[in-house]
C-alpha cells in the first residue's frame, strides 16, 4: 500500500483551485494529470525582471522593468489596429502595444496620468521605444511583491504561462515532508537539500546555473531517481535469480545437426556467445543474459543454438518478438532448421483464435511442440508449457521488465536470454537492464559491404524520387521512412500518408500500383499484409512510419530513403539501414534533412557516413545529445528519466547503483528506518511495482 504521505503526489490536478476539467486535459497533455507530474515539470528558463533602468537608458530586446506615469490611450480606428497607450518617466516615453486591447481592462490597469510599474521586452521599433503586451502591469506596491526572478515552463498551445505557474505553485504548497533516505553522509558530502528542499529550489531558479544539471538540489532529483530505476532493477533481478536455476545440459546432437546443415560456418563472435550461454544454461544458476549485437550480426542463429540444446535436455524453448511481423519472419526463418532436426515448432500470435488456438496450447502443453515463436500472446494465462527450459526475448527493450517476468513465470526457474540489436552504451543498459551478464556479438559475417550512406537535402526530392525509380526498374526494393513527429503519432501517420500519396502520384503512372504504406497505427493484421506484400514483391517501394525498425528483413531491399533524418537518433538510423543491403547486393541509405541542419545535427551525420560499428554510434549519439536533441528514447522503449540527464549523469548511475546494491545487502527487504523511507522513493518514481517483490520472495 502506498504510504499515506504521498497522497498528495498522485492528486489530480483537477483538485486544485482554479483548475476545471479544460484546463486539466491541457495540462495533462503538457506534463501528466497529477500533482506529482507539476513538482517534475522543470522549468527549462527563467526571467530575470532585476533590469530597472530609465527608458532612455533600456536595451533594446532586454526584459526591463520601468517606474512610469501613464500619459494617453490611443484606441484603433479600426479593429484590426492595435490599441495603443502612450507611458513616460522623466527620460522619455514608451509605447506600449496591445493586439486586440480591450478599452475598459485597459482603462482599470493603466489609467491616464497614473503611476504603474510595468515589465517585459523593451523593444526599438522605427527609432521609437516600444513594449508590446507587457507581462506585468500594477502599482509599485503589487509588483514588488511578485519575485524578480521567474521560471520560464515549457508550454502547450492555450496554456499560458501565468495558469500554469500558478498551478505549480500551489502544487508546490502541497509539497509533504518525507522521511530522508539518502545515505546522511552521502547527503553531506554532496551539499545536497532535502527532496522537499529540492523540488522547491527546481521551481525557484535565482540564476542560470540553478537550472543546470550540476546544481545540487538537480543533482540530487536526478540521484533520487536513478537510486529508485537501479533498486527496482535490482529487485526484480533478485527476484528471477532466486528461484533457482536447473542445470540444461544438451549433448549437443542437435547443435552439431545444425552447424552441418549452416552453408556457412559461425562467426568467432557466434560461437563465443554460444558457449557463453551453453555455460550458463549447464550451471545450476538461473541465465540472465543480454546477447547485445549490430543489426546483420547473426543473433537468432546464436539463439536457435541455445534453444537446441534446451532441447536437447528435454526442455521447451521459447521466442518471443515485439511485433506480429517479426513473430512471423522469425517463425518462418527458423521452421525449416527446425523441421530438418526432426522437431516441432508452433507459431502463437494474438490473432490465434478458437480451436486452432487451443490447438497449438494443447501441443506445448503436451511437450508436443518442442519450440515456440509468438508475441505478447506467450504472455496470456492460459499459456502454459509442459517443460520451458529457455526463454528468450528478441528486441527486448520494447518489452517492460514485468512482462519478462511473466514470460519466465511460465518456466520453473526457465533460463533466459534477451537479445537486443540496439547496441546500448553501458548507462543506458545499466538502467533498463540492471547488472545483466552480457554477451556481444562483436564481428560480423563476412562479406558483408557496408551500406553507402548519403546526406541530401530535402530540396533535392525529385532526384531521390528519381533514384528510388532506377531501383525500381533495376527489380530492387526500397524503403521510404517519414519523419518522427515528436509530439503525436497521429501526425506521424500524417506524414506518412501524404508521402505515400506524393510518391504514388510520381512513380505509379510509370511503374504501376507498387508502392505500400505501413504504419504503426494500422490494424496488425493490415500491417503484415502490407509487410508481406513487400516481402512478396507485390509492392517494391514501402512507406513506413519506424515500425519497420525492428529485424524485419527483405533480402532485395537494397535502397532506404530516410526524410527528416536530423530527428533520429543516430543508433536509430543504423538500426534502419541495417535493413537493406542483406541479400548479397549492397545498400544504399539516403538521409535527407529538411532546413539547415544544427552543428549537432551535422556532426551526428558525418559520424554515420564514417562509421560502421552500431556501439561507436550509440557511445556518440549519447555524448553529442545536447539539450533538446532527441535521442529516440519514446521509441527505443528505454526508461524515460523526468530528471536524470543520462548524457551527464553517468557517475551518477554508477553511485546509484552501488548505493542500491549496499542497501539491499544491509536491509534485504527494506524494513528498516531508511528501507520504509526508500519505499516512498519508489512509490514517488512509480517504481513501486518492484514492491510487490519484497512481499512475495
Ligand atoms: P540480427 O543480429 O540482426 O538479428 P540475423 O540473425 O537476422 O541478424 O542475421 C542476419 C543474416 O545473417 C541472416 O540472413 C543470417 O542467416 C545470416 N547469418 C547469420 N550468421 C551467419 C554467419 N555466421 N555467416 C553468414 N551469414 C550468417
Ligand atoms: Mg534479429
Amino acid at each position: 500500500m502506498r504510504p499515506e504521505l504521498l497522497n498528495p503526489a498522485f492528486t489530480p490536478i483537477e483538485r486544485l483551485k482554479g483548475c476545471g476539467p479544460k484546463l486539466a486535459a491541457l495540462i495533462a497533455k503538457l506534463a501528466g494529470g497529477r500533482l506529482l507530474d507539476l513538482w517534475w515539470h522543470k522549468p527549462s528558463g527563467l526571467v530575470d525582471r532585476r533590469y530597472r533602468p530609465k527608458i532612455i537608458e533600456a536595451q533594446p530586446g532586454r526584459i526591463c522593468t520601468l517606474d512610469i506615469t501613464v500619459e494617453r490611450h490611443l484606441p484603433p480606428r479600426n479593429p484590426r489596429q492595435p490599441y495603443k497607450i502612450i507611458v513616460s518617466d522623466e527620460t522619455g516615453s514608451l509605447t506600449l502595444v496591445f493586439f486586440n486591447g480591450r478599452a475598459d481592462y485597459l482603462n482599470r490597469a493603466l489609467p491616464p496620468g497614473e503611476q504603474r510599474v510595468i515589465s517585459g521586452q523593451f523593444e526599438l521599433f522605427d527609432g521609437m521605444a516600444q513594449m508590446t503586451h507587457p507581462d506585468r502591469i500594477g502599482t509599485a506596491e503589487e509588483v514588488e511583491k511578485l519575485a524578480a526572478i521567474e521560471p520560464v515552463y515549457p508550454l502547450t498551445a492555450g496554456l499560458t504561462p501565468r495558469v500554469l505557474a500558478k498551478l505549480i505553485d500551489e502544487a508546490l504548497e502541497r509539497l509533504p515532508d518525507l522521511p530522508e533516505w539518502l545515505d546522511p553522509a552521502l547527503q553531506a558530502r554532496e551539499h545536497w537539500p532535502s527532496w522537499r528542499e529540492a523540488v522547491r529550489k527546481l521551481h525557484r531558479p535565482q540564476e542560470a546555473d540553478d537550472l543546470e544539471p550540476p546544481a545540487p538540489h538537480r543533482t540530487r532529483l536526478a540521484y533520487d531517481e536513478l537510486l529508485a530505476n537501479q533498486l527496482a532493477l535490482l529487485l526484480v533481478r533478485r527476484r528471477l535469480k532466486r528461484r533457482a536455476g536447473r542445470p540444461l545440459k544438451g549433448d549437443g546432437r542437435l547443435r552439431d545437426a545444425l552447424l552441418k546443415r549452416l552453408p556457412w560456418p559461425l562467426t568467432n563472435a557466434q560461437t563465443m556467445a554460444v558457449a557463453e550461454i551453453a555455460g550458463d544454461m549447464a550451471s545450476d544458476h538461473r541465465m540472465l543474459r543480454l546477447l547485445q549485437g549490430d543489426v546483420g550480426s547473426g543473433k537468432t542463429m546464436v539463439a536457435l543454438m541455445a534453444m537446441l540444446a534446451a532441447v536437447e535436455a528435454g526442455a521447451q524453448a521459447a521466442l518471443m518478438a515485439p511485433t506480429e511481423i517479426l513473430a512471423r519472419q522469425h517463425a518462418a526463418g527458423l521452421r525449416p532448421h527446425v523441421e530438418a532436426l526432426g522437431l516441432k515448432l508452433v507459431l502463437l500470435t494474438g490473432r490465434d483464435k478458437g480451436k486452432a488456438r487451443a490447438a497449438l496450447l494443447e501441443s506445448l502443453a503436451s511437450g508436443e511442440a518442442h519450440m515456440v515463436v509468438g508475441t505478447h500472446a506467450l504472455f496470456q494465462d492460459d499459456v502454459a508449457f509442459h517443460d520451458l527450459g529457455l526463454a528468450v526475448i528478441d528486441e527486448q527493450h520494447r518489452f517492460g521488465v514485468g512482462q519478462r517476468l511473466l514470460l519466465s513465470g511460465k518456466g520453473e526457474a526457465a533460463d533466459m536470454l534477451v537479445m537486443t540489436a540496439t547496441p546500448i552504451p553501458r548507462t543506458l543498459s545499466l538502467t533498463a537492464y540492471g547488472d545483466m551478464d552480457v554477451s556481444k556479438l562483436t564481428e560480423k559475417p563476412p562479406g558483408r559491404e557496408p551500406v553507402d550512406t548519403r546526406v541530401v537535402a530535402s530540396d533535392r526530392m525529385l532526384e531521390v524520387v528519381a533514384a528510388v525509380k532506377r531501383k525500381i526498374e533495376a527489380g530492387e526494393r526500397v524503403y521510404w521512412v517519414c519523419p518522427l513527429v515528436e509530439e503525436s503519432e497521429v501526425s506521424d501517420l500524417a506524414a506518412a500518408a501524404e508521402r505515400h500519396a506524393a510518391l504514388r502520384e510520381a512513380l505509379e503512372p510509370a511503374l504501376g500500383p507498387v508502392i505500400g504504406l505501413v504504419h504503426g497505427q494500422m490494424p496488425a493484421a493490415d500491417k503484415d499484409a502490407a509487410m508481406e506484400a513487400f516481402l512478396r514483391g507485390d509492392t517494391k517501394l514501402l512507406v513506413a512510419t519506424t515500425v519497420i525498425e525492428v529485424g524485419v528483413d527483405v533480402p532485395e531491399a537494397t535502397l532506404i530513403v530516410i526524410e527528416h533524418a536530423e530527428r533520429f537518433g543516430l543508433a536509430q538510423l543504423h538500426q534502419l539501414r541495417g535493413r537493406v543491403g542483406r541479400g548479397g547486393r549492397p545498400g544504399a541509405c539516403i538521409l535527407m534533412y529538411h532546413g539547415k541542419p544544427g552543428e549537432t545535427a551535422r556532426a551526428r551525420l558525418k559520424i554515420l557516413r564514417e562509421t560502421d560499428d552500431g556501439f561507436r554510434l550509440a557511445e556518440e549519439d549519447l555524448r553529442l545529445r545536447g539539450a533538446g536533441e532527441l535521442l529516440g528514447t519514446r521509441q527505443s522503449g528505454l526508461p524515460d528519466f523526468k530528471l536524470a540527464d543520462l548524457a551527464h549523469d553517468g557517475d551518477l548511475l554508477a553511485m546509484a547503483r552501488d548505493d542500491a546494491r549496499l542497501i539491499l545487502e544491509r536491509d534485504a527487504d527494506l524494513s528498516d528506518a531508511r528501507g520504509q523511507a526508500l519505499r516512498h522513493l519508489l512509490y514517488l518514481f512509480e517504481r513501486d511495482a518492484a514492491i510487490q517483490y519484497l512481499r512475495s520472495g
